[in-house]
């Protein structure tokens, strides 16, 4: 039995413990995998608690991902290249911290027979998730990248970030369908990262027209996951495009943090599937 816990503020509702709970059940591994609510601020006192609580590892959300770097003797390549961590697990010398979340989208990718190597990408949207993936689309490899904004200095500041990086081909734009058309013709993976669509938010896209411009072997990926089909992803599937949701990347992160803290190799696949069918909204 191991002691793991999700930390942030909100936390309330985090599905951390239901994926890990489920992953580690299925590589025969019993967990306690606590949701605790630490404020920002909160972090020394957190770590001290679960070193006495025998809590061998952790995951984080907002707002300690960038908050927890100072505490760290060891950050992954990813957790360096992001300065953002979502991972952390406690050894002899010190606490490592990792970042699972842009390895976690690329696995959901591969899982469709698809990565961002040679691809020209187009990301909607230019908040915490995008800086994430920005970056990971760079630094595998990406032929272009183009972000999409309603408030066009995100995006800008995201494609600065990711130039001075990576020096990759990466362009900010406004969020307009006539600035997004003409670039949908050469599109290879056009990514959804704003909340429209999302269960619980009202807006959701207006005019979805510009699909009919990507190309037929175009993948269209949805970062949300509830619900599993948005609107955005049935019309794409309705025109015959390939399709992505966002379950992928929560579970596949989730998972590679599970190998993390317990230092077990296990089939990825095989224990997606069975997280993924006992997930429940
Ligand atoms: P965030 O930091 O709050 O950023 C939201 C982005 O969406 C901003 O760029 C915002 O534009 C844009 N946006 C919000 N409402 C909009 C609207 N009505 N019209 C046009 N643009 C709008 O969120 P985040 O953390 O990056 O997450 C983004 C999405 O990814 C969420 O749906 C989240 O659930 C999902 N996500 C999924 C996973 C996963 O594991 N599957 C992981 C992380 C995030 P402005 O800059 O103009 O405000």
């Amino acid at each position: 039995m191991i002691n793991l816990a999700v930390i942030g503020d909100p936390i309330e509702h985090s599905l951390s413990p239901n994926v890990h709970t489920a992953a580690l059940d299925a590589i025969g591994i019993g967990c306690c995998y606590k949701k605790i609510r630490v404020k920002k601020g909160g972090l020394k006192e957190f770590i001290a608690y679960a070193k006495e609580n025998n809590i061998i590892g952790f995951n984080l959300t907002m707002p300690h991902k960038v908050d927890v770097l100072p505490f760290l003797s060891y950050m992954d390549i990813d957790a360096k290249r992001f300065n953002s961590v979502n991972t952390v697990k406690f050894m002899p010398d010190g606490l490592y911290g990792y970042n699972t979340d842009g390895e976690g989208y690329c696995r959901s990718l591969n899982a469709v027979k698809r990565s961002f190597c040679g691809s020209n990408v187009i990301i909607l949207g230019s908040g915490g998730v995008v800086r994430t993936l920005a970056l990971k689309a760079a630094f595998e490899g990406a032929k272009h990248i183009a972000i999409f904004n309603r408030t066009i200095k995100k995006a800008e500041n995201i494609a600065d970030m990711v130039c001075k990086a990576s020096s990759s081909n990466i362009s900010a734009f406004e969020f307009d369908i006539n600035k997004l058309l003409p670039l949908c013709a050469e599109c290879d993976i056009l990514i959804n990262a704003t909340p429209l669509g999302m269960n619980g938010i009202k807006e959701n896209f207006a005019d979805l027209s510009f699909l009919n411009s990507l190309p037929d072997t175009a993948l269209v990926s949805d970062l949300i996951y509830n619900p599993t089909e948005t609107k955005l992803l049935k019309t794409a599937a309705g025109i015959g495009l390939d399709t992505l949701n966002g379950l992928g990347m929560l579970i596949y992160q989730a998972l590679i943090a599970d190998k993390i803290y317990t230092g077990k190799e296990f089939d990825m696949e095989r224990v997606f599937d069975i997280v993924s069918a006992e997930l429940k909204f």
